[in-house]
């Protein structure tokens, strides 16, 4: 009978922490969209990306290594 109890504890733990990592994902995943919501357009192909994924150079941003490097396209 012990036994059983244990078994019964043991799968309500996994079943508590399964939905608990299901629950917490999305919520995280949301809050890192939030910090990085500021959103900036590419000089060279006017793209919109998350700030802290484009390159910048001065004042102007970038959203990959090879825009960077062909820098603004009306300049
Ligand atoms: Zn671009």
């Amino acid at each position: 009978m012990g036994r059983l109890i244990l078994i019964g504890i043991v799968v309500l733990l996994v079943v508590w922490l399964l939905r608990r990592a299901l629950a917490g994902s999305p919520k995280s995943a949301a809050e890192a969209g939030e910090q990085k919501g500021e959103l900036v357009t590419c000089a060279h192909c006017g793209v919109n990306l998350p700030k802290t994924e484009a390159r910048s150079a001065g004042d102007r941003v970038y959203c990959s290594e090879e825009h960077w490097r062909l820098g603004p396209r009306d300049g």
